[in-house]
């Protein structure tokens, strides 16, 4: 039997920490040994050194993204005139089900993907390769709406939830973000998910102007939701500005039902222990972040809080490509040492496939070879 010995700036077992400096010896079809080179080269003398490459571990998820926007090209806007990109983009009708599985074959198998049409949440759902949760995109400002909004939501995730297949994508919910749903949706949405079991995302303080938006109703997007909704800030939210979002979220009782909250740029330490205490996990996709003009993600303070965090592209329009790889390649040079690859990787397996309830598969002796991946960026 030819043993095989691969090398590795980071392993990882997919248990405990990813370490550095790595190597695993390999038979044909099994995992033999993981450890450091000089062990398993001492352990294993008769093993073939077969290569060294950047990563090695189990395969990498994306946790967040926007298939359905897949042809929306690359733009570089702050974020309040990005989203006027994406609905004029969502008004040329290319934002669909062509998209979203063209979309798909670009990123990994196992995806936490934002739905905005019926046929593609079917699609999805019934696909046979791809794994990981598909969220419902919900938006309604005017609190007056909430109710039929709530009802027609119950109905679709409940009629969604029969076309599951074992192995196969879920149905979640995505409360968009809490300046186009209000408070009283808001609250509603995440009972109800919360009590039936559908996992969540939402958009959190991803852009400053959010946080003005909360805080003080003044701004550049407090004046465009005015303006395309006709709502006060206070009457979005449901009280007098003043909390900060996650705040609000907690001050909803949002946040108990632990949505996981995405992008988390724009957040007060405060914030980030509230987060931490209530054990929502974040999802960063720091190359939209720069697109977007948003900021940088606080991500060693959230580390130091002990806060799930996982990675995500979000959409082309903001993201550029759906290859997680490409994040973290970007993440690594964003951060340099103040985030070790070893974190990012961590982020990329651990954090991704607890957002999107999936079992790790470890790397160890007797494990089948198809658990393992070698990553290159
Ligand atoms: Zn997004």
């Amino acid at each position: 039997m030819q043993l095989k010995l691969y090398t590795c700036d980071v392993l990882y077992s997919g248990m405990g920490t990813p370490r550095n400096n790595g190597a695993i010896v390999v038979s044909e079809e099994l995992i033999v040994a993981t450890g450091t080179p000089d062990e398993l080269k001492q352990m294993y003398p008769q093993a073939v050194f077969a290569g060294h490459h950047r990563v090695i571990a189990p395969e990498p998820a994306n946790a967040h993204t926007h298939l359905d926007l897949s042809a929306m090209p690359y733009t570089e806007k702050p974020y309040t005139e990005w989203i006027g990109e994406v609905i004029a983009f969502s008004r040329t009708g290319k934002r669909n089900l062509e998209s979203a599985l063209q979309g798909l074959t670009q990123t990994a198998r196992k995806v936490g993907d934002i739905v905005t049409e019926e046929n593609v949440m079917e699609a999805l759902l019934q696909h046979e390769s791809a794994q990981g949760i598909a969220y419902w995109e919900v938006i309604g400002v005017n609190p007056e709406h909430a109710d039929p909004i709530f009802q027609a939501t119950v109905e679709r995730l409940r009629r969604w939830r029969k076309l599951e297949r074992p192995g196969g994508m879920k149905v979640g919910l995505s409360p968009h973000t809490p300046h186009t749903v209000s408070g009283k949706l808001l609250k509603m949405l995440c009972e109800f998910a919360d009590a039936e079991g559908f996992p969540m995302q939402i958009h959190v303080a991803e852009h400053p102007s959010e946080l003005e938006f909360h805080t003080s109703g003044t701004g550049d997007l407090a004046r465009a939701v005015e303006g395309w909704s006709g709502q006060k800030t206070t009457d979005i939210l449901g009280h007098a500005n003043g909390p900060t979002i996650v705040e609000h979220l907690h001050l909803l009782g949002v946040l108990k039902t632990r949505p996981t909250l995405i992008h988390v740029v724009n957040v007060h330490e405060s914030d980030i222990r509230l987060i931490a205490e209530a054990g929502c996990p974040v999802v960063t996709c720091p190359r939209s972040n720069q697109a977007l003009d948003c900021g940088v993600f606080n991500w060693p303070a959230f580390a130091q809080h002990g806060v799930e965090i996982g990675m995500g592209t979000d959409s082309t329009g903001s993201g550029k490509t759906l290859n997680i790889l490409d994040e973290i390649q970007f993440a690594s040079t964003l951060y340099g040492e103040e985030v070790p690859l070893r974190s990012l990787v961590r982020a990329a397996v651990k954090g991704n496939y607890r957002v999107l309830g999936l079992n790790v598969p470890f790397l160890r002796r007797g494990e089948p070879v198809s658990n393992l991946q070698f990553w290159s960026f």
